[in-house]
């Protein structure tokens, strides 16, 4: 079953300063002038830390979420040189955070270490986006979903509360490279972990790679897609909203 809402969320990773939050605002803006647009969108800006607390204090936006790009593992404080837990994020506002991104996934996180910090996020009442997908050469493999399917058991079990996780699935092959998977094969694979990690209610399932706002249109025609998991574009406020646009035109 599809979830009504749509979700739109921005990954700036390591981009911006203070300067960016008019950015920030302008997606804001937007979002504010469309209340219909609201009633079935959810807009999630995933800011560099660095920004979390000027665009809540700046802002006091109703409409947009906040959220973090990766957290510790331990969850308060620790001897820990420049890491930031999932308590000190909420403390600054966020909601949200991404883990489990192929960028660092790549750099050595396992799935041990994911599993870690989904548990303190949770704790710490953030809701988790958590990544998963194959590399190019899973794909030519034929290992797609096998892959997302160890990366989701191995680091939340196989039954998880669906209110707090939302899978992202992000082939890796895909992330900044102008490339998309295609239709048929978005439409099985949200199929399969829907299916498969139903429990109580299906999971949020969200896109992410490549997204932009000339193949936005592409996506619409796979209801089980739940929304998009945006990099590249998100750091622009006008592909950002051209995006949103674009997916309800
Ligand atoms: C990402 O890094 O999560 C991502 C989806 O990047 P891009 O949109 O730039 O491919």
């Amino acid at each position: 079953m599809t979830n009504k809402l749509k979700y739109f969320v921005a990954n700036w990773k390591m981009f911006g300063n203070l300067a960016s939050l008019k950015s920030a605002n302008k997606i804001n803006y937007y979002i504010s002038s469309k209340k219909k647009l609201r009633s079935h969108s959810k807009i999630i800006l995933c800011l560099p830390n660095t920004l979390i607390y000027f665009f809540k204090k700046n802002f006091h936006s109703k409409f947009i979420s906040l959220g973090a790009q990766n957290c510790h593992q331990d969850e308060k404080y620790g001897s820990y040189t420049g890491s930031v837990s999932s308590y000190m994020l909420k403390n600054v506002g966020a909601k949200y955070v991404i883990l489990g991104h192929s960028e660092n996934r790549i750099t050595g996180e396992s799935n041990n270490v994911i599993k870690k910090k989904i548990k303190s996020a949770l704790n710490q009442n953030l809701k988790v986006i958590l990544c998963v997908g194959e590399t190019l050469k899973e794909k030519n493999k034929k290992k797609t979903f096998s892959v997302i399917k160890n990366q989701i058991i191995s680091s939340l079990g196989k039954k998880f509360n669906t209110n707090n996780i939302i899978i992202a699935y992000e082939p890796v092959w895909a992330i900044g490279s102008g490339k998309i998977p295609k239709t048929n094969k978005l439409e099985t694979i949200f199929k399969l972990i829907k299916k498969n990690f139903k429990h109580k209610k299906a999971p949020v399932v969200l896109y992410g790679g490549s997204v932009n706002a000339k193949n936005i249109r592409n996506f619409s025609s796979v209801p089980d897609i739940d929304g998009f998991l945006i990099g590249g574009a998100s750091q622009s406020p006008k592909k950002f909203i051209d995006i949103i646009k674009n997916y309800y035109k």
